[in-house]
């Protein structure tokens, strides 16, 4: 097998851009269909049996993070009462679909219903009139960087992947057995045959399966979105993993290690496009952006979460932005309720061939649809 990659690294872009979450369906409240929920729910299941088999126990040493509590904020989309309803068909789907698995998501009880927190709890944890309703979840996070480390060593030592590194693949054409074009440094132009060919180049997927002749077929949107990650101060209580639902909120994600993590839509998103190729935006922003996405992140955070607002933004140690592109089937922005960026799950392999396309959608769904693309192609062998 051979991998093309347009970076000197594998796993270099959104793969240790992103929030780590192992969704299990808790997010998409504003799906109330379902049908999100069950992808994600699958997705969830097969990542860490996936990962177990490909690293061994070196998936035991990644660090997982405290589980997500599901915050619904003042200004949700879905009333307190509509998420409850909804955590609780979640809960119903989890518990069936891992009653014959029952340690997959990373060795967790699924069983226990989620937890609704006391007006008390709320209290303690967050500002109330914005906290309308909190609740337990088992949801975690895994650490996305030292994910794609183990990943991509277990790539680089395989015996039977060869790694391209820095180059890009143009265009593929041809059937049935396919023609990658590639180009070199930019320079020199190669073509080369291939018995099946995955495309699964995330934000430069959607060119390269025209050329293949997949066309689109409806709308999309390329968002570039970024985090914060930081060392919480030890002298401070921290904060519980806390995931604010329905529409353009955030996230913090506690680590063991005092890693944390913190996203919020409004300063974290700052670009957006239609174009089939969306520009080659940095995974580390520049100042003053990169200054201005730490100090509104946290401003937006301190006003909800009281653990956030007691940091001294000046003192915070080993401060990192990353982010990525994010990729979905959309034509408005998440605070269109109707948006189709509500809706995950019409992604996963799409087959022409011996053409095969994926939109994994989040990481989350990875491992699950790398196992249905490699299923199709030893069923065609
Ligand atoms: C800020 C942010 C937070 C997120 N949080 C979560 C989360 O908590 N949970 C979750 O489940 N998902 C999350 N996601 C989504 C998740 O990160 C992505 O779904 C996932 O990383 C996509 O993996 P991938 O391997 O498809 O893409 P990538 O990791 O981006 O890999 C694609 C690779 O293809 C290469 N490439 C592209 N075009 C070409 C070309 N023409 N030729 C050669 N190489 C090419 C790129 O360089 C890249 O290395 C988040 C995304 C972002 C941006």
């Amino acid at each position: 097998m051979v991998i093309f990659e347009r970076q000197r690294a594998i796993l270099s872009r959104t793969a240790v851009a992103n929030e780590g979450k192992i969704h299990l369906g808790w997010m998409y409240a504003s799906d109330p269909s379902l049908a999100t929920a069950r992808t994600m729910i699958e997705g969830a299941l097969a990542f860490a049996p996936f990962l177990r088999r490909h690293l061994g126990a070196d998936i035991d040493g990644i660090t997982t993070s405290a589980p997500a509590a599901y915050v619904v904020h003042r200004d949700s989309q879905r009333s307190a009462m509509q998420v409850r309803n909804y955590f609780a068909e979640v809960h119903r789907l989890i518990v069936a679909a891992s009653a014959a698995r029952p340690h997959a998501y990373f060795g967790r009880d699924l069983s226990v219903a989620p937890r609704e927190w006391s007006t008390g709890e709320r209290m303690a944890a967050f500002d109330p009139s914005k906290a309308v309703a909190v609740f337990d979840t088992p949801e975690i996070a895994i650490d996305p960087v030292q994910l794609a480390g183990r990943v991509g060593e277990a790539v680089s030592l395989h015996p039977r992947i060869e790694l391209r590194l820095c180059h890009e693949v143009a265009s593929v054409s041809g059937e049935p057995a396919q023609t990658v074009i590639t180009t070199e440094g930019g320079e020199r132009e190669r073509r080369q045959q291939f018995a099946h060919v995955v495309n699964a180049l995330w934000e430069g997927r959607l060119a390269i399966d025209e050329t293949a002749g997949l066309a689109p077929g409806r709308p999309w949107l390329h968002r570039l979105k970024y985090g914060i990650s930081f060392r919480w101060p030890a002298s401070l209580p921290r904060s519980p993993s806390a995931t604010f639902v329905s529409g353009p909120f955030g996230e913090l994600v506690s680590y063991p290690d005092l890693t944390t993590y913190l996203t919020w839509y409004a300063s974290c998103v700052k670009d957006m496009t239609r174009a089939l190729v969306p520009p080659e935006w940095p995974t580390s922003p520049m100042e003053p952006m990169r200054s201005e996405i730490v100090r509104d992140t946290i401003t937006a955070l301190s006003s909800v979460v009281h653990a956030v607002a007691a940091i001294d933004m000046t003192s915070l140690t080993e401060v990192r932005v990353k982010g990525g592109p994010i990729v979905a089937w959309g034509e408005t922005d998440i605070d269109d309720p109707a948006s189709e960026l509500h809706r995950r799950y019409e992604i996963g392999v799409h087959s022409k061939g011996q053409y095969h396309s994926v939109d994994p959608g989040k990481l989350t769904m990875a491992p699950y649809f790398a196992e249905q693309c490699a299923s199709r192609i030893v069923a065609s062998a």
